[in-house]
């Protein structure tokens, strides 16, 4: 029986209560492995209530917060961490593998341990932006037994040589909500808009504010702001909140469109309410201004069969078939257009799309197999590696193209 290691990090439970994308995708990959005859050793916070067959908890609830401090004073929080699945992965002898969603402290520890032989081989998930840590990956060089994945294909198109030479492909991430999705009965659609995710320049909450603006529809803004996972904390933050990026973001470009009334921001939700919220919208909006990674709120609002309209970059062209579970816009200025049409897509096919390809149990086949490669030391050194996902037709297939993307529908 084949025993992974599988690294959640020090950051936030699994599974997290209320935002949190790479604790989600654990949450959702654990069980399946499990019911896969994998067993799942999780190094997570102590305060985790995903069941596995053994946990690390090096600390005993998630460190989000610290990520506030500045860099001398927080980076030892994930080093400690890591230490500790070290530590584990060289005393003990039945760990086959460790699969870590640490961003770059994991990859670069774990490149060291392996290349000494002190470790297991690993597959280190890049969750990230890969232009964010260029420097480090294309510098990386860590032998033969330490491979990584990315969450999609568009993500490791923008890899530098040097990480692409450990890449195994892409495995696009998973939602829970998708398994049995096409069986799910309809749920009646609210008037309302909704942008699910961090408030952060690159998820573009104030484009979406000023598209309901403009088109007349009400928008619900769920998410934190930075660490403020609801208004009142902020509030009380004072003006200690402004050193933070994102909360500068929603200061200068996202509140003086929320009115409270048209715009509304309503701070993190979670389970339930996250998800009535989602299936009763009408669209979720994904104005990116940034190349999007993954994307786990776009398989979520599929699975719950409401449509995602955004901007075609990062994954979302791999994740949204434009015309049939969302549309893909070209520019901001297409948005309000392709808002208006969200009416025409078909609630069912979103489903049935998230129910065939964004399963926890598709996603956790791709892994068990990519554990497979890693541990026999085969396959690799490609960008598409052997166990891409495919695309909306199930098929695997290129990324779309913008320029691929058809133009605006006329309004109905
Ligand atoms: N999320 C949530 N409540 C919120 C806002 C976000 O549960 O109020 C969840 C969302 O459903 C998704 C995750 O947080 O599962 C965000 O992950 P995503 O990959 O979309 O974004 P990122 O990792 O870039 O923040």
């Amino acid at each position: 029986m084949t025993t992974v290691l599988m690294n959640a990090g020090p950051w936030l439970p699994v599974p997290p209560d209320g935002y949190g994308g790479i604790e989600n995708v654990i949450a959702a990959l654990v069980p399946e492995l499990r019911r896969l005859g994998i067993r799942v050793l999780l190094a997570t916070v102590a305060r985790s209530a995903l069941p596995a067959d053994e946990r690390l908890t090096p600390f005993p609830d998630g460190q989000f917060h610290a990520l506030q401090r500045p860099y001398n004073q927080v980076s030892g929080v994930a080093h400690a961490h890591q230490q500790a699945v070290v530590r584990a992965l060289r005393d003990r002898d039945d760990i086959d593998l460790v699969h870590d969603h640490v961003e770059v402290v994991g990859l670069s520890v774990l490149s060291a341990a392996v290349l000494a032989a002190a470790v297991p081989p690993a597959l280190h998930t890049l969750h990230w932006d890969l232009r964010k840590h260029a420097d480090f990956y294309s510098a990386l060089d860590a032998g033969p037994r330490v491979r990584v994945n990315g969450v999609s294909a568009s993500q490791l198109h923008r890899a530098p040589e040097a990480l692409r030479q450990h890449s195994l492909g892409h495995v696009h991430l998973a939602t829970p909500l998708a398994a049995g999705a096409d069986r799910r009965p309809p749920v009646q659609k609210a008037g309302h808009g909704v942008v699910m995710g961090r408030i952060t320049p690159g998820k573009g909450q104030h484009l979406a504010a000023r598209v309901a603006h403009e088109c007349g529809f009400d928008l619900i803004l769920a998410g934190p702001v930075g660490p403020y996972r609801q208004p009142a904390e902020l509030t009380a933050a004072g003006d200690a909140a402004a050193a933070n990026p994102d909360v500068r973001y929603w200061e200068d470009e996202v509140r003086p469109l929320v009115d409270g009334v048209r715009v509304r921001w309503i701070g993190t939700v979670s389970g339930q309410e996250r998800n009535t919220l989602v299936a009763s919208a009408r669209v979720s909006l994904f104005p990116l201004q940034w190349e999007e990674p993954g994307g786990t709120a776009v398989v979520e609002t599929l699975a719950l069969g409401t449509p995602a309209v955004g901007l075609a970059r990062g994954c979302l062209p791999e994740l949204v078939e434009h015309g049939r579970t969302g549309w893909l816009a070209q520019s901001p200025a297409d948005l309000a257009a392709f808002v208006q049409a969200a009416g025409r897509i078909d609630p069912r096919e979103c489903r049935e799309q998230a129910a065939r390809r964004f399963t926890p149990a598709v996603m956790a086949a791709r892994y068990a197999g990519l554990y497979e490669h890693v541990i026999s030391g085969t396959g690799g050194g490609t960008e598409a590696g052997p166990f891409d996902s495919g695309s909306a037709h199930g098929a695997p297939g290129p990324v779309t193209s913008v320029s691929a993307v058809p133009a605006a529908p006329e309004e109905s």
